[in-house]
């Protein structure tokens, strides 16, 4: 494992050891980061979100009991990873029905059944986890969807020099949001949790976390 995944690792275990034992109220830290996220992209999914961790390990163990993989294609994902902002749309609005009809309804929102199934789901999608790299994260988180637009205008980013590039495309397989990053140059794909396996996996160093270009489109750059 490299420093950086290491790392990775320690605060996710640390974050998911302060909720715990200590409380740690993670949708507190996701909304006292959310500023941040114009700057530097979704950290917070990436490195202290206890939901997505457990995703990692899973895949982790999934590889480890050589279990088989399930990995989908590019043209698929392209359509498939629409499903969690369709989910955040139908969510908010219905937040705004029940917001609109007043603060009791609200709360049953909030604090109902929907809840329970949600938690449901959850332990679903953390099994398919052993087959799959963070399928919650790629297809029903909504508070994911949420970070995931207010990223795209990010000023710092995932960068690929294309100089150096030997087209082996393990950055691209390893992502764990499956986003094609060896035909990228700039990632600035809604989906991206900054987790820093794209660049600890390239074996040329040709990618690296940094400055982003503007949003006004280069010849010749491509952005993911
Ligand atoms: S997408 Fe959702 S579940 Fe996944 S890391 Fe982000 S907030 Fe957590
Ligand atoms: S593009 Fe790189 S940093 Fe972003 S999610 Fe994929 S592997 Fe992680
Ligand atoms: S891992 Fe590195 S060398 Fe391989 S395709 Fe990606 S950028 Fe190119």
């Amino acid at each position: 494992m490299k420093r950086v995944q290491l790392l990775r690792f320690l605060v996710q275990m640390g974050f998911l050891a302060a909720m715990a034992f200590v409380g740690f109220n993670t949708k507190l830290a996701a909304n006292a980061l959310a500023p941040a996220i114009l700057l530097f992209g979704v950290f917070f999914c990436g490195w202290v979100c206890p939901l997505g961790a457990v995703q990692d390990w899973m895949s982790r163990l999934g590889r480890w009991l050589k279990l088989p993989r399930l990995r989908v294609p590019f043209r698929v994902q392209r359509y498939l990873q629409l499903i969690r902002y369709a989910f955040f749309m139908l969510l908010s609005a219905g937040v705004v029905i029940e917001l609109l009809k007043g603060p009791y309804n609200f709360s049953k929102l909030v604090h109902g059944e929907i809840w329970t199934l949600a938690s449901g789901i959850i332990v679903l999608f953390l099994l398919l986890g052993l087959f799959m790299d963070r399928p919650f994260c790629n297809y029903f988180c909504t508070g994911g969807a949420r970070q995931g637009l207010f990223s795209v205008l990010r000023i710092f980013g995932i960068r690929r020099r294309a100089g150096n590039c030997v087209n082996c495309g393990m950055c691209s397989k390893k992502c764990p949001m499956n986003i094609d990053v060896s035909n990228t140059e700039f990632v600035r794909h809604p989906n991206c949790i900054g987790c820093m396996t794209c660049v600890t996996s390239c074996p040329k160093k040709c990618i690296s976390y940094g400055l982003m270009p503007g949003l006004k489109a280069t010849p010749g750059r491509k952005r993911g």
